[in-house]
């Protein structure tokens, strides 16, 4: 008989969105049902101004916290930037690094997501490392090689207990909020590549249990056959985690997924 898989790891990207309020109403109906869904991971990423209403809101409950970016030093003279212990003092246990929103309108490189990866590890986070290609990179028949040079560099110089911390969200910048997901064969091909490119750098047991999500436009409909590929570990959500029937839905998916036998 296959073992069972452990169960999915989903987590909740709500990006430049919700005010206070709306923000602990949200959480806290999440919190409320995570007891339907108790063998999947669940973690909320709200805005900065929200990580405390979240966290009181959740408080208690088993959903996790985490921050959608921080900066690499842990004080100082940085307008506008946000430390790996301030977010671990606001109560978070993972923090985004490197989404494309922040490659492609702020700049990031591998290099500034190798120091903030460090920075989380450092701090006691675990960071969530985002890596993908855009269509037209896709279409040129490029996409593992682009992979490839974002592990190589985002990752370059991490020891195996440093890189068993990390948490890898494979996401197509072709699929972040357009509404067009990556087939299941697609995005398996390329998180198939991701954990084989761990086992080369790391070993057979770092990269077995490494968990790599995908994102992109996922939502319940889509989650189960997802989630049925045998290197899928779970997801990033962006706009169906701000609904909390979507979020949880996507969850159940899943687990309904895990729960047959392969
Ligand atoms: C994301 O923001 O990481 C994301 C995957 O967004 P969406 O689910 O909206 O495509």
């Amino acid at each position: 008989m296959t073992p069972m898989r452990p169960g999915p790891f989903v987590a909740g990207n709500w990006k430049m969105h919700l005010k206070l309020s709306e923000a602990g109403e949200l959480a806290g109906k999440i919190a409320a049902a995570v007891p339907e869904v108790s063998e999947a991971t669940i973690v909320l990423i709200p805005p900065f101004t929200a990580l405390n209403a979240v966290a009181g809101a959740i408080a208690g409950s088993d959903v996790g916290l985490g921050a959608q970016d921080l900066f690499w030093d842990d004080q100082g003279a940085f307008t506008g930037e946000v430390s790996g212990p301030m977010l671990k003092d606001a109560g978070c246990a993972y923090v985004l690094v490197g989404h494309s929103e922040r490659r492609q309108l702020f700049g990031e490189t591998d290099e500034t997501v190798n120091r903030k990866a460090r920075a989380a590890l450092a701090a006691g986070l675990s960071p969530i490392v985002c890596v993908g290609e855009v269509l037209a990179e896709r279409d040129a028949g490029r996409t593992l090689e682009r992979i490839d040079g974002q592990l190589a560099r985002g990752f370059g110089g991490f020891s195996r207990p440093e890189i068993e911390r990390v948490i890898i969200a494979y996401e197509p910048v072709w699929a972040i909020g357009t509404g067009r997901t990556a087939s299941p064969g697609q995005a398996e091909e390329v998180h198939a590549h991701i954990r084989k490119r761990l086992e080369d750098s790391y070993g057979n047991d770092a990269a077995s249990c490494a968990i790599i999500l995908y994102g992109g436009s996922v939502k319940p409909a889509n989650s189960y056959p997802l989630f049925r590929e045998k290197n899928i570990d779970g997801f990033l959500v962006g706009g169906a985690s701000l609904d909390a029937d979507s979020f949880i839905g996507i969850a159940r998916e899943a687990l309904r997924a895990c729960r047959e036998e392969k």
